[in-house]
């Protein structure tokens, strides 16, 4: 049944955007050559490469898990290694999918408490060891924004991969929710990508208001090489692609990838400067993006649970809320009302 209540637990509660549905229905007025070869699949390869500036290769998966466990698994061999920030998807929330994909490539994670990893971090985890015992250091995967909801600047991006390029690593990007990046910046996706040495990015849009999908870009071409083929042993070469493939067309074309997610932002945006005031509900990482991360003493946890609404506390360590593409400004003040609600009652 639908929940006609907006809640904020996942941006992924929300539906489809009228940008991708139009565009799906559009697809679906006749018949259309199958496995990608149709012509919105060639119309989104293009706008991605118009957008990024960039003759890139593009990819369309089903989900996040898979672009990430397969670009990782195609820029390692098995005996190599990912570096990641301890509360990064693929470490926490992949169920071993980037090992199972790489046939067996090991994640070394560094402890970050806002998801970031760090020039310097990366050096001491790549630089630990060298010798033929311990799986070679061979990618480093940030996630933008991070799993906390904060954004990376781009000089930021610019340190790691000076790092990466020193030390013969290559930088994977997991941008499940990109567009908010970009948006959160109002910078061009290229500046937060290949011009600051970013190699692969995995751009999400199921977050951001499409039904299904996400889209793998290598700006290296070479580094591509034969991933066709290893989507389609992975069960991610949809048959009718064209429905992975045209949302993305009008997402692109239209501006909408960036007006949904700012819209998200924006909402985050609005909660935050409505608790501000208030002692009890500190902010655990600033809210760059389409997330707030509120550190709540349990009590005011159960309260707020008790007047309706869901979250999740087990990402970030405290209560996390995420808004959409579609998230109603009404909502976010009926749940800022609540919190204040449950800080006060607690005061007595
Ligand atoms: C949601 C998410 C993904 C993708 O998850 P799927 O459920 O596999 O689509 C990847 N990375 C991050 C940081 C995410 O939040």
């Amino acid at each position: 049944m639908l929940d006609n209540q907006q809640q904020f637990a996942s941006d992924n509660y929300a539906g489809i955007c009228p940008e991708a549905w139009a565009a799906m229905a559009e697809a679906n007025a006749g018949h259309a050559p199958a496995y990608g070869d149709d012509t919105w699949t060639q119309k989104a390869s293009d706008a991605f490469r118009t957008l990024f500036q960039r003759d890139c290769e593009v990819f369309f998966v089903f989900n996040g898990t898979a672009a990430n466990s397969l670009a990782l698994a195609s820029l390692c061999q098995s005996y190599h290694s990912v570096i990641c920030a301890s509360t990064s998807h693929i470490e926490t929330d992949e169920c071993g999918a980037p090992e199972f994909f790489s046939n067996g490539s090991k994640l070394l994670v560094a402890p970050s408490v806002d998801g970031k990893l760090t020039p310097e971090a990366i050096r001491t985890i790549a630089t630990q060891r060298s010798d033929i015992h311990f799986p070679k250091p061979r990618v480093v995967t940030v996630t933008q924004p991070t799993e906390t909801g904060v954004v990376y600047r781009p000089e930021e991006l610019q340190a790691i991969s000076d790092v990466c390029r020193e030390l013969g690593l290559v930088l994977h990007m997991d941008g499940s929710r990109f567009s908010n990046a970009c948006a959160a910046l109002d910078c061009e996706p290229a500046d937060i990508t290949w011009r600051v040495g970013v190699d692969v990015l995995c751009f999400g849009g199921t977050k951001n208001g499409m039904a299904v999908g996400e889209a793998i870009l290598f700006f290296n071409r070479p580094q591509a090489e034969d991933f066709d083929y290893r989507c389609k042993q992975a069960g991610q070469l949809a048959s009718k692609m064209r429905f992975l493939s045209a949302p993305w067309v009008r997402m692109l074309e239209t501006g909408a990838w960036r007006a949904r997610a700012g819209h998200a932002n924006a909402c985050a945006r609005r909660l935050v400067d409505q608790i501000a005031d208030i002692p009890e509900l500190p902010l655990m990482f600033p809210a760059d993006a389409n997330g707030v991360f509120l550190k709540m003493a349990p009590p005011l946890v159960d309260a707020l649970r008790a007047k309706g609404w869901k979250f999740y506390t087990f990402i970030g360590g405290g209560v996390r809320l995420m808004f959409a593409w579609d998230t109603l400004p009404e909502r976010v003040d009926a749940l800022a009302a609540d919190l204040r609600a449950v800080a006060e009652a607690s005061r007595d």
